[in-house]
């Protein structure tokens, strides 16, 4: 039996009727498998004694003699029953709301056992939150299946009506009547080599565990093998998309194309070696009969847009056409001019699609699209509105992966016959996560950034030494930069920001605005100096010629939302303010810095704060100042925010992990990573036991 066929319902378990089975529904509990996988959140340590003089340091657990009872009288003729004890330490009193039946059960002079969390109040030292039993004569407890003298206990999640006792209870009766029938997940082999637990032993101990050593090895046992399934589910999805080859397809010979080789010959630089491995792997992929899906990462600046474009001329070399999604109007339009720039000079066609075309050009475009007559579609969603038809989709650019869902995604693949993909990142993605929410692509890393780059010197600035920044900044534009300030909100009393972060969505009030603060820049701080507004209301014809002007040099200085968090790209600027950066995620404030740094000057990030901070915000900004590197910050990101907030984390198995946690344990992780891919490999159909024995049937 396997735990997950442990179908029957709690109520199959003495003590389990109706009213405890709606409790434990709302836990998401039915059946006796759940009941056994409501994981212990935290265990209590009762086999060590903490004397009550030692309240301070954690849970005491000790032996009172009972000393007196007193009342404490409330308001509408309530009473609660107070109860001095004391060990050979200290004294203290507990106060029993609701439990006046203690009076009897434990007169003066009564010696107990007693487990409680206890503060100072009142002169005293008490507690409202203990347990307490009668010890018989023989220093034993003597209440039946007393739990005060026990040995380490499970604290479990609670819902209302539910007591820690009764869930006890039941798990135990579960534990009782189904564990000792459970057959192993794990293969044999590995629970050996790793001297780990059976399946029975494990759940057995991680509810009630013997000692602190069991339950380690408990936990161990059973976390390994929630991660080992979950790389099986992976590997098998890898698998499945390349048609039962293995994880590793023999490559071919992933030499450039001529039109690549064009490309690359009018470049005024050499591509870095990051870039050309990439390219390689891309290569091998588009040439190889299996569709490719490959994830491109790789910092801020890395240079992956070059990157896609050279896949793009990959698939329009063999007679294809591609399309570069992209989140953002502003994005898209960059990626159409730059690759009109390097491409076209090479006969190839390029078309920029939006959704709020005029309906003739659009009508023309989408005709062209359909009749082959563009190679490379660059745009947003538009490029999969209904009404689009491609001649012949090979391959599928998603920038920026993390703003699109699935069900968009999905869209844009079904314009073609299983079109190759390439997926890019913005920000790195944590190893963690790579392994497992995106377990199933293949990766490629570009390290290296563009050789010149000077690391940007990032300085940490309280709101009221602003003016320092200002004062740099206006140097920096005399010398000939340009200079971005990014703001929380568009506008005051305008909780409606473009800012994606919860964070800084949270209270507007007393911030600076991008429209109050780009009026004040100008007229007071950098009169002289070509300033511009940028935000998502800005209409759309207005923010082209703001970009345009921009990047030809004419406004000097952006005033602007996290607008400019995506994909801009200008490398005559050198100065990105952000005003409110503790309002920031760490994610953004690192898209944002790499909008600079972006050419040979030397280049500036200003964080401007408010005070007070929170731990979480000052922990955000000393990581700013303290790396530029992208992979470290993503590490940094996860932990602060947890793999729930990490994007695309949503559509992975990952949240029915209930021990594991890939962060924490991700050298587990890799390691139930190569074992089931090893598994996979010796066995395509390999799965978990349970599968197996449903797909048998
Ligand atoms: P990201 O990886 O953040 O999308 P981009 O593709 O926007 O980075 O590239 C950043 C900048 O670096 C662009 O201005 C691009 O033209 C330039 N660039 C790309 N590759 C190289 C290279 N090999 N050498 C020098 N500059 C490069
Ligand atoms: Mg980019």
């Amino acid at each position: 039996m396997f735990l997950s066929e442990l179908v029957q319902p709690v109520t199959v378990l003495k003590g389990a009727g109706p009213a405890a089975a709606a409790h434990l529904a709302r836990l998401g509990i039915t059946t006796v498998a759940d009941l056994l996988r409501h994981y212990p959140r935290e265990w209590e340590d009762r086999s060590r004694r903490v004397p009550m003089k030692d309240w301070n340091s954690s849970a005491v657990c000790t032996d009172v003699t009972v000393l007196a009872h007193d009342w404490i009288f409330g308001r509408a003729r309530t009473k609660t029953l107070k109860i001095y004890v004391e060990d050979e330490t200290a004294r203290a009193c507990l106060i029993c709301f609701n439990q006046p039946w203690l009076q009897r059960q434990l007169p003066p002079g009564t010696r107990c056992r007693l487990y409680g969390n206890f503060s100072y109040k009142y002169g005293d030292i008490q507690s409202t939150d203990f347990e307490i039993e009668p010890l018989s004569a023989h220093g034993a407890p003597s209440a039946e299946g007393g739990f005060v003298a026990a040995g380490i206990l499970p604290v479990y999640p609670l819902t209302e009506g539910l007591h820690q006792k009764s869930l006890r209870k039941l798990t135990r009766l579960a534990l009782d009547a189904f564990a000792p029938s459970l057959q192993n997940e794990l293969p044999d082999s590995i629970i050996a080599r790793d001297r780990l637990l059976s399946k029975s032993a494990a759940i057995t101990a991680v509810h009630f565990p013997a000692s602190q050593g069991e339950l380690a090895q408990a936990k161990q046992t059973l976390i390994y093998e929630e991660l080992f399934f979950l790389e099986v589910m992976v590997g098998r999805r890898a698998m499945a998309r390349k048609r039962g080859t293995g994880h590793d397809v023999q490559r071919v010979s992933p030499a450039l194309n001529t039109l690549q080789q064009n490309l690359l010959n009018r470049l005024p630089f050499s591509i870095t070696s990051g870039q050309a491995a990439a390219v390689a792997e891309i290569n091998a992929d588009m040439d190889s009969p299996y569709p490719m899906a490959r994830l491109l990462q790789g910092d801020v600046g890395s240079g992956k847009t070059l990157v896609s474009f050279l896949a793009a001329l990959k698939a329009v070399q063999g007679g294809g056409q591609a399309a570069l999604l992209a989140p953002t109007e502003l994005l898209a339009r960059q990626h159409a001019e730059s690759a009109a720039a390097l491409l076209e000079p090479l006969g190839v066609r390029i078309a920029f699609l939006t959704g709020n075309m005029k309906t003739a050009g659009r009508q023309q475009l989408l005709s062209a699209l359909a009749a082959g007559e563009i190679d490379i579609a660059a745009g947003t969603h538009a490029l999969f509105s209904q009404d689009v038809t491609y001649r012949n989709l090979r391959l599928v650019i998603v920038d920026e992966q993390h703003r699109f869902g699935v069900i968009q995604r999905q869209a844009i693949m079904d314009k073609g016959d299983t079109p190759d993909l390439l997926m890019m990142s913005a920000t790195p993605i944590p190893r963690s996560l790579a392994m497992t929410v995106f377990g199933d692509l293949d990766i490629s890393v570009i390290r290296d950034l563009p050789p010149g780059r000077k690391t940007i010197k990032t300085h940490l600035k309280m709101q009221s030494n602003v003016h320092d920044v200002y004062d740099f900044v206006r140097g920096e534009l005399a010398a000939g930069h340009q200079a971005y300030f990014v703001y929380p909100l568009i506008e005051a009393g305008d909780d409606d920001t473009d800012v994606a972060d919860t964070d800084a969505r949270a209270n507007s009030f007393g911030l600076k605005d991008a429209v109050s603060m780009s009026r004040h820049l100008a007229q007071n701080v950098f009169p002289g100096f070509p300033l511009a507004l940028l935000h998502s209301k800005v209409d759309d014809d207005e923010k082209r010629h703001t970009m345009e002007a921009f990047r030809r040099g004419e406004i000097k200085i952006l005033a602007a939302t996290s607008v400019v968090e995506v994909g801009v790209d200008v490398p005559n600027a050198n100065c990105m303010v952000i005003e409110h950066a503790e309002r920031f995620g760490l994610a953004a404030l690192h898209q944002m810095r790499g909008r600079v740094g972006r050419g040979h000057a030397q280049s500036y990030c200003f964080l401007v704060y408010a005070s007070p901070l929170t731990d979480d915000g000052k922990t955000r900004l000393n990581v700013m100042r303290e790396t530029s590197d992208g992979f470290v910050i993503a590490e940094e990101d996860l932990k602060l925010r947890g793999p729930g907030q990490v994007a695309g984390v949503e559509q992975s198995g990952y949240f029915a992990l209930g021990l594991a946690d890939p962060v924490r344990d991700a050298e587990e992780l890799a390691r139930a990573r190569a074992d089931a891919f090893a598994m996979l490999e010796a066995n395509p159909h390999f799965d978990h036991p349970a599968n197996l024995l449903s797909a048998d049937n």
